[in-house]
């Protein structure tokens, strides 16, 4: 069977955060748009089988919702009103780096805390009520369909008896996560598999969900512990909608955080700030707990050349960080951005324009989380001369924020995607790093 499209229907393979926002982008443009995924969507905000990370702690940067915002007005404003806290990503949250606790001040940058269940719910919300968009649930993708290096279509393979069918599209966007298969299927078609970075980080994060006694934090929201060479354990705990803490431990290599009661306790005790300790000795935990393990970070160099015209790879299927840093939704709502504006201006050379527009961010986010994860001594990889000289002054950093709140804010712009990278390098900056870090 094949479902009759229209010549510009649109196929998103994947309904996960990437999968939606690309959804809210091509739906200005696109006549319709099919979002196919494999999984049962919920009807609720609850976790699902095929998106296990989200049982894991999911920030939301500043940068991504700002993206979100501006594909989707007012969705920030709802998912406050459902539940989610907002606050300032310095001033409400009290952060530990490498064992150097940031001096607080009100940032301007804006947090928010609330379940990656909730933030996806409400996002197939939005995108459901899209008039052009179709979101079906219980359909694998199982073929690519390329003419004469053309991308016309997907082949979809149904569940419960319902029969399989092509779904002919002009443009295929394809979010399918960390573990897609599409590299394989192109190779199949004899595209030429993307180069690969990896970076070896194996991490091991534990998570569990407790109520608080008292049931605050003194009003900050939420504590994080990151990572550096001389603390190289890491951890957040956060309020979420339902009133609970998550908390999310994370180890490098053989580290692996325990999930039962003592080991869980231990290992937050360990860290160089008693904080989270103070805050969950008298805890109840409300679950067991759950394990997520992370051997490489991916991210594939996709070169237009190489590809099928009509297909775009997104999200994860493009880059998979090391979730510490808290980047994958974000970096999936800016290119979901540079989608929409690519498509703007047509469809004359769509893949090169957008994977050039989306390296932008995927390059900023990526240099800085592989730097810092060459910090661990854990972690495998070859620490170039440029990788030391910008750990050192990153080290610089994580000590001058303990005593300068500008230069801890002027950090968190950067990790929360809103400043590049070079921001950190303006004279005014080093000026302050150097001095508040003697
Ligand atoms: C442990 C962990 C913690 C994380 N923490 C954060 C965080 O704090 N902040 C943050 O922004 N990001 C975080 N991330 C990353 C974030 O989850 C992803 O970057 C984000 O969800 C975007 O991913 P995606 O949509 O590309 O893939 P996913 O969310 O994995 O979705 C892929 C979808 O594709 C579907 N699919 C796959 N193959 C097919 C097929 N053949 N046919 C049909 N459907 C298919 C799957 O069912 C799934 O729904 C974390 C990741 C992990 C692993």
């Amino acid at each position: 069977m094949t479902h009759p499209t229209s010549p510009d229907g649109a196929v998103v393979i994947g309904a996960g955060m990437g999968g939606l926002l690309a959804a809210a982008a091509l739906a200005g443009i696109c006549r319709n748009v099919t979002v196919l995924d494999r999984d049962i969507l919920p009807e609720t905000a609850t976790p699902r089988r095929c998106v296990p990370q989200a049982r894991h702690v999911h920030a939301l940067l500043a940068g991504g919702q700002a993206a979100m915002e501006d594909l989707l007005p007012g969705f920030v404003a709802e998912l406050l009103a459902l539940g989610a806290t907002g606050g300032d990503a310095l001033g409400d949250i009290r952060w530990v780096v490498d064992g150097h606790r940031m001096a607080r001040e009100t940032s301007g940058v804006p947090g928010i805390l609330a379940s990656r269940a909730l933030v996806e719910w409400h996002m197939r919300r939005r995108v459901r009520a899209l008039p052009n968009v179709r979101i079906v649930d219980r359909s694998d993708v199982t073929t690519l369909t390329v003419e004469d290096g053309r991308m016309t279509g997907v082949s979809v393979q149904h569940r419960d008896g319902v029969p399989p069918e092509v779904v002919a599209a002009d443009l295929v966007v394809d979010s399918s996560g960390r573990s897609s298969q599409s590299v394989a299927r192109l190779a199949a078609l004899g595209f030429a598999p993307p180069p690969e970075s990896r970076v070896a980080v194996d991490v091991t994060y534990a998570t569990r969900h407790f109520r608080l006694e008292p049931p605050h934090l003194d009003g900050d929201s939420g504590i994080g512990m990151a990572p550096g060479p001389s603390h190289p354990r890491s951890g957040f705990m956060g309020v979420q909608e339902d009133g609970t803490w998550i908390v999310t431990l994370a180890g490098y290599g053989d580290d692996v955080p325990p999930l039962d009661a003592d080991g869980f306790l231990d290992f937050v005790k360990s860290f160089p700030a008693p904080d989270m300790y103070d805050a969950l000795r008298t805890a109840a935990p409300v679950d067991d707990g759950v394990r997520y393990r992370i051997p490489t970070t991916v991210r594939r160099r996709y070169s237009a050349d190489d590809l099928p015209s009509n297909y775009l790879p997104f999200a994860d299927a493009i880059c998979s960080f090391n979730p510490i840093y808290g980047q994958g939704m974000s970096v999936a709502a800016v290119e979901a951005t540079v989608l929409r504006d690519c498509l703007r201006s047509g469809r004359t050379r769509l893949a090169r324009r957008f994977l050039r527009g989306a390296n932008r961010c995927i390059d900023a986010a990526w240099n800085l989380t592989v730097d810092n994860d060459l910090r661990i001594p854990a972690v495998p990889g070859r620490r170039s001369a440029r990788v030391r000289m910008a750990n050192a002054y990153a080290s610089r950093i994580d000590r001058a924020a303990a005593v300068d709140p500008a230069v801890g804010s002027a950090f968190l712009r950067v990790t929360h995607l809103l400043d590049r990278p070079g921001a950190l390098l303006r004279p005014s900056t080093v000026l302050r790093v150097l001095l508040a870090s003697r």
